[in-house]
């Protein structure tokens, strides 16, 4: 079944994610790796990133950005709303967090 397939690539891709994050300061080089891919798995199944691992990519250069290892995330002035740093290319933008 196609949906049984799509959810274990969803597992794999949580799965990757969390090693990722708990790589990422011990080991960027392997947390990096991961992440690329748990993204590309997402990409192949078609499956949409939570918003924790969406908003750890960087928007501008495709990195992985562990929250407070490798990006600066501020609240922004609206509520609702949070404003993240790249801290690789410095990109900032701001995430409306929107509820779905
Ligand atoms: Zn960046």
């Amino acid at each position: 079944m196609k949906n049984s397939k799509k959810q274990i690539a969803m597992k794999r891709m949580e799965i990757l994610f969390n090693n990722a994050l708990s790589n990422a300061k011990n080991n960027p080089g392997l947390a990096q790796r991961q992440a690329e891919i748990a993204k590309k798995i997402s990409l192949k199944f078609k499956i949409k990133m939570s918003f924790e691992i969406n908003s750890s990519f960087c928007k501008k250069c495709k990195k992985f950005i562990p929250p407070g290892i490798a990006s600066r995330i501020r609240l922004g002035s609206k509520p609702k709303a949070i404003r993240i740093t790249c801290l690789y290319c410095n990109h900032t933008y701001r995430k409306i967090i929107s509820q779905q």
